[in-house]
């Protein structure tokens, strides 16, 4: 009576074994591949959502153009595919002397350009042969000598000017002490930059300027004052900060006359001043309108 008993058991064996090999099959056969996942569409844009208010768009509307596509510079102190290069340190050309327009007598250097000896050269400020109108943005580098001579205003004077005359001082505030108004990035006689981001004497030092020109009505009444926003070796020194007029020495700035269009400037104090890498951007600030 046992065999029958032995068989079964070891039939039960062979079974087992069987289904085993088949799970090793099974182990060894590819996964069946997954279902397709459904890629999210994002759509471009709407045009079932609200109107913003006052405007003639709608939120994220489709229809509303993209903005104009600019190459960026290597840097940020590099000039952007739309700039226009006022000065790449190989040539004067862009620039004229301000007293009789002659082409600009500043020394030429390895790289950059230098406010010449008093008594050489036709003498006084160099300005852009081109004017320029309204919004701008505008790159400048400059280094005060890394001679230190004299003291307060003495001492690595020079200065930008827009449109108009509003002066951006340029002054070597490292460890000198002058008047607050007239320190390297104040506007000078009225604001003192708002912290001093000065370097030593020598290294070079970004301007990154963003202007908004001053407006008056067709009667020639001010109606929008001149603001600036000044960004010194990376730090904020100035935040769309009023003119109060354009600049004067020892005189309360004023607006004096409806002004377009004019050049950007640069102030021939007698001091040795460097300055390289210069460009500009004529901004639309209604583009994205
Ligand atoms: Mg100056």
């Amino acid at each position: 009576m046992l065999r029958p008993k032995i068989i079964t058991t070891l039939s039960g064996l062979a079974l087992a074994a069987s289904s085993l090999a088949i799970a090793e099959d099974e182990k060894k056969k590819p996964a069946a591949p997954a279902p397709p996942v459904q890629e999210k569409v994002y759509p471009t844009g709407y045009t079932d959502t609200p109107f913003l208010p006052g405007d003639k768009w709608r939120v994220h509307d489709d229809a509303r153009p993209r903005p104009k596509v600019v190459t960026p510079g290597a840097t940020a102190s590099s000039a952007p595919s739309d700039a226009t290069v006022l000065f790449d340190g190989t040539d004067l050309s862009q620039w004229i002397m301000s007293k009789d327009k002659s082409p600009a007598d500043w020394i030429l250097g390895e790289g950059y350009m230098e406010v010449p000896p008093k008594g050489q050269g036709v003498g006084g400020s160099i300005r852009t042969k081109a004017d320029f109108s309204g919004d701008f943005q505008l790159h400048v580098e400059w280094a005060s000598p890394a001679e230190v001579k004299s003291q307060s205003q003495g001492r690595g004077n020079s200065g930008v000017f827009f449109p108009g005359g509003y002066e951006l001082q340029v002054l070597d505030s490292y460890q000198n002490k002058s008047y607050a108004d007239g320190q390297a990035s104040a506007l000078y006689g009225w604001k003192p930059p708002l912290v001093n981001a000065c370097r030593e004497p020598g290294q070079w030092q970004t301007y990154d300027i963003i202007f908004e020109a001053a407006q008056w009505d067709a009667e020639g009444n001010l109606v929008k004052k001149a603001n600036i926003t000044v960004i010194h070796n990376g730090v904020v020194t100035h935040h769309r900060q009023e003119y109060l007029g354009t600049t004067r020495h020892r005189k309360v700035a004023e607006y004096n006359k409806p002004i377009k269009m004019g050049p950007i400037a640069l102030q021939n104090h007698n001091n040795p001043v460097r300055y390289r890498n210069i460009w500009i951007r004529q901004l639309d600030l209604n583009s994205n309108d």
